[in-house]
């Protein structure tokens, strides 16, 4: 394991930006918050300060939901389909014009690696707000061949339409915080709804700049509101708010369960991504070349700190130990540094409390009896970085296999059995059911896999799969809802049904 260099620094034009006096977005204006209040917002590379923000809360909250909603009422409603579309693709060239201080801002505020910001942001961000551009004239209606009883000479036309829900509440992670924004707004101003934002409070560098690029793409005041702001605060308002219609949020199952709580006052619509523990089955046929390469991105890919990690490696006993070698000398060769780094792989964590949480995670595994074959340590010095880390031989009664760690740290258990209902019952045995994927080149094992596996998404010879035109989202604990593709523009639309009598 080699150390990169810790300091890198930023371009001339991040700096210019970090050092801006950073107020709240609300109404297409920058405006302080009605109670004077900061974030500060820490580079995890180095732990030192890059930017103050201003905090919103709840009567900000008020004050954004009521220009989402002034503008949902207003010029936002009489702009037409092609219009809505012409904009999100505006907003797309605007920001593809931004990308690298989006880049550069992502990278210090999160700790990413820079080609990960690099490839999200024009992949999710671009991409994902022209895939939903071209949706905007593609909302359809049906006409439906019924006759109700009360038509007298049986003459009628009943048609349905879908019109957009009203005022979104967007609240959203620090594990990739632009495109965790882009993933709400998109869908949402691509079927006519307004929104409210919520960046993480550990990163809303990049929302900010969303709120400039917004304003320079063109979209009216008020569609798109920004308030950064703590989760139990303004994040807690905004869930709860009676003028807001639904809220879409992307975070841990905890905080997802307090959201519906929040939401029940007016009966919002919740669509909810919440956390995972994906597993990765290698069958003993598998082309171990693509596996281990595959198995070590999928659980270190954020380092570890994605939703759709592969953090439960389940491998047969005659490939076990070739799979778990190959992981670990790939773990172990990863060079740990700030994001900025050419000669970084992988980042550090979020936040210390989260490397504190991580490693008390490792610490457990240690006493669990599982085998650590590489890392479990965290480098000392300056940076939240904790080392990729194996454990071999765990199974599925041990918490770091079952719990969501949101850290590098991959389980790597075995399995014998040929009945694949066994195989996938371990697979299923925890409270989450977002990702997964099945490495065999026997078609039909993989199949019949896919049919046992409880999960959003199951793979094949892959993991992860991600488009904007894949549909995305979790079964059981890990979320409410599909976000990406046709579905994703579901949860921001509602069906009126009108019955016409000649
Ligand atoms: P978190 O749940 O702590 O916070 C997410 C957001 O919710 C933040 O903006 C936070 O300020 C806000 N929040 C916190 N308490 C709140 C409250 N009481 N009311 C309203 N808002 C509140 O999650 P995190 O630590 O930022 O992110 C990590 C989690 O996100 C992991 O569990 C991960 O699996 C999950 N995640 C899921 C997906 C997905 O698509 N399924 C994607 C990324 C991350």
């Amino acid at each position: 394991m080699s150390a990169a260099p810790r300091s890198i620094t930023p371009s001339p034009a991040a700096r210019e930006f970090l050092g801006r006096r950073h107020q709240l977005f609300i109404g297409g204006q920058w405006v302080d918050p009605a109670e004077p209040a900061t974030l500060e917002v820490l580079d995890p590379a180095t732990e030192e300060r890059i930017a103050t923000v201003a905090r919103g809360g709840p009567r900000d909250i008020d004050r954004a939901v009521a220009a989402a909603r002034a503008a949902f009422q207003g010029e936002w409603s009489r702009i037409g389909s092609h219009q809505r579309s012409r904009l999100l693709f505006r907003l797309a060239d605007e920001l593809e014009a931004h990308l690298d201080l989006a880049v550069e801002l992502e990278v210090l505020d999160n700790g990413m690696p820079r080609p990960i910001a690099h490839y999200s942001i024009a992949k999710f961000g671009c991409d994902f707000l022209r895939y939903y551009g071209g949706w905007c004239t593609k909302i359809l209606g049906e006409t439906i061949p019924v006759q109700p009883h009360d038509v007298p000479n049986g003459e009628s036309l009943t048609y349905t339409r879908r019109e957009p829900i009203g005022v979104v509440g967007a609240i959203v992670p620090w594990n990739s915080p632009l495109i965790m924004a882009v993933l709400k707004l998109a869908p949402a101003l691509a079927a006519g709804c307004t929104v409210v934002l919520k960046p993480a409070e550990l990163t809303p560098m990049t929302a900010l700049l969303l709120g400039e690029i917004i304003n320079k793409s063109g979209i009216p005041d008020g569609v798109v509101n920004i308030v950064p702001g703590y989760g139990h605060d303004a994040g807690a308002a905004l869930a709860a708010h009676d003028g807001v219609d639904k809220i879409a949020f992307t975070g841990s199952t905890e905080v997802g369960r307090k959201i519906l709580l929040a939401a029940a006052g007016n009966l919002k619509r919740v669509t909810l991504e919440l956390g995972g523990k994906s597993p990765f089955i290698v069958f003993p046929d598998a082309d171990l070349a693509r596996v281990i390469p595959g198995a070590a991105r999928g659980a270190f890919f954020l380092q570890g700190q994605n939703c759709m990690a592969s953090t439960r490696l389940f491998v047969h006993d005659d490939v076990f130990e070739p799979v778990v070698e190959g992981i670990s000398k790939l773990a172990g060769a990863f060079r740990l540094g700030p994001g900025l780094s050419p000669d970084s792989d992988l980042g550090p964590l979020i936040s210390a409390e989260q490397r504190q949480r991580v490693m008390g995670y490792i610490a457990d595994g240690r006493k669990s009896g599982a085998e650590l074959v590489c890392g479990g340590d965290a480098p000392a010095g300056k940076g939240f970085f904790v080392r990729p880390t194996v454990f071999a031989r765990t199974s599925m009664d041990m918490k770091i296999a079952r719990e969501e760690i949101f850290g590098p740290v991959l389980c790597v258990q075995s399995f014998s059995d040929s009945d694949l209902k066994a195989v996938a019952a371990e697979a299923n045995k925890t409270i989450y059911g977002l990702s997964g994927s099945v490495w065999t080149r026997d078609i039909s094992v993989a199949h019949r896999m896919v049919n046992l596996i409880d999960s959003g998404q199951v793979s094949i010879n892959c993991h992860a799969a991600v488009d904007p035109a894949i549909p995305f989202g979790g079964n059981r604990q890990s979320g409410w809802g599909r976000e990406f593709g046709r579905e994703g523009l579901d949860p921001y639309l509602k069906t009126k049904a009108t019955t016409v009598m000649f």
